[in-house]
C-alpha cells in the first residue's frame, strides 16, 4: 500500500506561507494513497500559475505545460497511454481565462481525467490582478475599488457543457478535499472539482474568511443524479461543497466507448 509521501518529491513548495495550494497538494496525495495508484502509473499536468507548480511536487510523470493548455497536452497523454491515471491541476485564470476554449471540448471528448481547478479568484503569480472568477465586490490590493467585470459562474459552465461529474470542495477542510478528490479520480471519464483556495499574499486576510462563510455543504439527501437541481445548487451565491452531480456511471462507460472519435462526429 502507497502512502501520500510516496507521491511527493524531494522538491520544497515555493508557494507563499499559509497559501491554500499546500491543502490541495496534502489532499491530492491523501487521495491518490486512498486509491494506491503506483506513481509510475500517474501523471500530473499543469498550465501556468502558482497552482500550476504542483506537479513539480509530486512523484509521478509531471509536466508543467504552456499557459491554458493543460487539458489538451494531458488528453493526448491519456489517449497514448489508457493505463495512466491522469489529473490535471491549474488556477482560475489558467483555467477560466486563458484556457477557457479548451474546456468544453475537453468535456465534450469525455477523456478519463480529473481536472481540479484552484480557484483563488485572482492571479496570483503575476502580484494580484483580478482574475475570471473575482467578485465585484472584493477589493483587491491591485484593484482598490473591486474588479470591474462580472465573475464567470465556472460550475455552471461546466454543468451545462455537460461534464459527468462536477463537484466542489475547499483547500482549507482537508477531509473534504481528499474525498472529493478520490471520488473525482475514480470517476470513469472528464470529472471537474472547483477547489476554492485562498491567496494570503494579494488578497486581504477577510477574503478567505468571506469565502468559507459563504461555503455550505450539500444535504445528506441531495442526489448527484439530479442534473437540474445541481443546476439550481450551482446558481445560488452561496457555494455548495460535495459532489454537485455525477451521471450514471453505466452510461458512462458506454459513453466512453469512442471518446475521440464522438467528439470529431
Ligand atoms: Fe499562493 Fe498567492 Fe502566494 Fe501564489 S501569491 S503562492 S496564490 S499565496
Amino acid at each position: 500500500m502507497t502512502t501520500a509521501k510516496d507521491y511527493r518529491s524531494d522538491l520544497k513548495p515555493v508557494w507563499c506561507a499559509g497559501c491554500g495550494d499546500y491543502g490541495v497538494l496534502k489532499g491530492l496525495t491523501q487521495a491518490l494513497a486512498d486509491l494506491d495508484i503506483l506513481p509510475e502509473n500517474l501523471a500530473v499536468i499543469s498550465g501556468i500559475g502558482c497552482s500550476s507548480r504542483l506537479p513539480g511536487y509530486t512523484r509521478s510523470y509531471a509536466f508543467n505545460s504552456i499557459h491554458g493548455r493543460a487539458l489538451p497536452i494531458a488528453t493526448g497523454l491519456k489517449v497514448a497511454r489508457p493505463d495512466m491515471t491522469t489529473v490535471v491541476v491549474g488556477g482560475d485564470g489558467d483555467g477560466f481565462s486563458i484556457g477557457l476554449g479548451h474546456l468544453p471540448h475537453a468535456i465534450r471528448r469525455d477523456v478519463d481525467m480529473m481536472y481540479a481547478v484552484l480557484d483563488n479568484g485572482i492571479y496570483g503569480l503575476t502580484k494580484g490582478q483580478a482574475s475570471p472568477t473575482t467578485a465585484v465586490e472584493f477589493k483587491l490590493e491591485r484593484h482598490l475599488a473591486g474588479a470591474t467585470e462580472r465573475p464567470l459562474n465556472p460550475v455552471l459552465l461546466v454543468l451545462s457543457s455537460g461534464c459527468g461529474f462536477v463537484a466542489r470542495t475547499h483547500a482549507g477542510n482537508l477531509p473534504h478535499a481528499r474525498a472529493v478528490m478520490r471520488e473525482a479520480i475514480r470517476y470513469p471519464g472528464f470529472a471537474f472539482v472547483h477547489v476554492l483556495a485562498g491567496c494570503v499574499t494579494y488578497q486581504k486576510p477577510s477574503y478567505a474568511k468571506q469565502i468559507y462563510d459563504m461555503c455550505d455543504m450539500l444535504p445528506e439527501d441531495h442526489d448527484p443524479t439530479d442534473f437540474a437541481r445541481a443546476v439550481e445548487v450551482v446558481s445560488q451565491e452561496r457555494f455548495a461543497l460535495g459532489i454537485i452531480y455525477r451521471r450514471p456511471v453505466a452510461l458512462e462507460k458506454a459513453g466512453q466507448a469512442l471518446p475521440i472519435a464522438t467528439a470529431q462526429g
